[in-house]
């Protein structure tokens, strides 16, 4: 049998990251994500995974993010015996990511009277399975089946994977891909040795402000913000965007171009992940960065900075009245700390609302990025009188130019790519450019679609 890919996730939307791929003698997974924008009820989540799970020999992650390893934790429930093979990164930040998931997890199973998905043992299990891989260092992962990591920029220590069967018939998943110049981070590296890529599409039909611009329409608005005295919310997502944003603001003060206002990092998780990020800073930033960390200790750290981690320090937040600004997670607004933030400040016409970060459709972010005057939060209605920016430039996503060029550079060996991991439309649009630009075979794939791999591209092939 040849080599295979099957879209079990990813496919019609952003969330879910899901890929089985087959050789003639081992089989592995990349990613195993969970879908966002959801209710955690959704039985769907929850059902068993629609391939043979104790068979598979290896699982293969491209990064932390939960909608690439969300629900992998449910792989050992189902018998998993593989090895997963992960950078150290992204094992450091899993570990955070999945023990916060399995806590979200277990409240809301209570809450809808099912099962958690899965719990600490079955994170310690998976943990356990972890073998640490290098970018750039070749393995084999399964029976006739190597891999290769490559930086892709978005998150510390993402990766894309190239997997190379022994007739050299070679596929890349992208994962998430960055924008590139990054500030700290690699760029992400060109794929120039697949002949299929499956890449993301997120941001296929939409254009980034330019990074040029946007501190500045980010001081503006601050400053406008700060004006008004009121409070700054800023919907966070622990990894990566915080740290941006962290390191930005850090920059604005010290230059004097802001007021210095207490910043809170009112996230445990993000806390947790940004001390990951300072962990691997040497190896995984630019050259100019870690010169830049050495020089001022740390890149995410300023002395207006306060976190908040346990529940009576983030409380006390409240009793300061004055301007602030509050980072809290979770990013699209759907509970956590900037829920109960949001309950308290929304209604407020003082406040300011920022979103950087994509909304999923049906959270709350995207309903407030919306216009909504209302919405749900924590079963609560919640009056909007808050002014509500929208930021487009700070996406830890390529836009649709960015990945129209990741394309190009994978030229000339690859013969099809996939527009997966977007909305629909974005995915549509991505795939069409690639078609027009390149003249390279771009499709849209749908999830539960099977393909076979071979070195003039992807032939789909009928499942009955
Ligand atoms: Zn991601």
């Amino acid at each position: 049998m040849a080599l295979t890919l099957t879209f079990y996730g990813g496919a019609d939307t952003v969330t879910g990251s899901n890929f089985l791929v087959e050789g003639a003698r081992g089989k592995l997974l990349v990613d195993c994500g969970i879908e966002q924008g959801r209710d955690f009820s959704e039985r769907e989540m929850y059902a068993p995974f629609d391939y043979d799970v104790p068979s598979l020999d290896a699982l293969v992650i491209t990064h932390a993010h939960l909608d690439h390893i969300g629900r992998a934790p449910k792989l050992i429930r189902e018998g998993f015996k593989g090895t997963v093979y992960v950078t150290g990164p992204t094992r450091d930040l899993m570990d955070i990511m999945l023990r916060d998931s399995a806590r979200i997890l277990a409240e809301n199973a209570r809450e809808h009277g099912l099962e958690p998905m899965y719990d600490d043992r079955d994170i310690d299990a998976l943990m356990s399975r972890i073998e640490v891989v290098k970018y750039h260092q070749e393995w084999e992962a399964a029976p006739g089946l190597s891999c290769y990591m490559r930086n892709t920029g978005h998150i510390l220590g993402s990766g894309s994977v190239r997997i190379k069967d022994e007739d050299d018939v070679a596929l890349c998943i992208t994962g998430d891909i960055g924008a590139t110049p990054n500030v700290y981070l690699k760029d992400a590296e060109p794929v120039t040795d697949a002949d299929v890529v499956v890449m993301e599409s997120v941001y296929g039909d939409r254009k980034n402000t330019e990074k040029g611009d946007r501190v500045p329409e980010l001081r503006d608005a601050l400053k406008r913000a700060i004006a008004r005295g009121g409070t700054v919310l800023i919907p966070a997502f622990s990894l990566e965007r915080t740290q941006l944003m962290l390191y930005e603001l850090s920059n604005l003060m010290d230059a004097g171009e802001l007021p210095k206002i207490t910043v809170y990092l009112d996230s445990p998780l993000a806390i947790k992940a940004t001390a990951v990020y300072e962990k691997w800073a040497e190896e995984y930033f630019r050259p100019e960065a870690v010169e830049e960390m050495h020089r001022e200790k740390s890149l995410f750290k300023f002395p207006f900075l306060k976190e908040t981690p346990s529940r009576e320090e983030s409380m006390s937040i409240w009793q300061d009245h004055g301007p602030k600004i509050i980072m809290a997670g979770a990013g699209m607004s759907h509970g956590g700390r900037i829920g109960r933030h949001e309950q308290k400040f929304l209604p407020e016409s003082t406040t300011t609302l920022m979103i950087v970060g994509y909304q999923a459709p049906g959270s709350p972010g995207r309903r407030l990025q919306d216009g909504a005057t209302h919405v749900q939060i924590d079963r609560n209605k919640v009056r909007v009188r808050a002014h509500v920016e929208s930021f487009h430039g700070w996406s830890a996503h390529a836009d649709r130019d960015g990945l129209v060029e990741f394309a190009e550079s994978c030229q000339p060996r690859t013969k099809t790519f996939f527009t997966a991991l977007g909305e629909p439309s974005a995915a549509r649009f991505l795939a069409q450019r690639i078609h027009e630009y390149l003249g390279a075979k771009a499709i849209v794939p749908e999830k539960g679609q099977k393909w076979e791999i071979t070195k003039e591209g992807a032939v789909q092939i009928k499942v009955p």
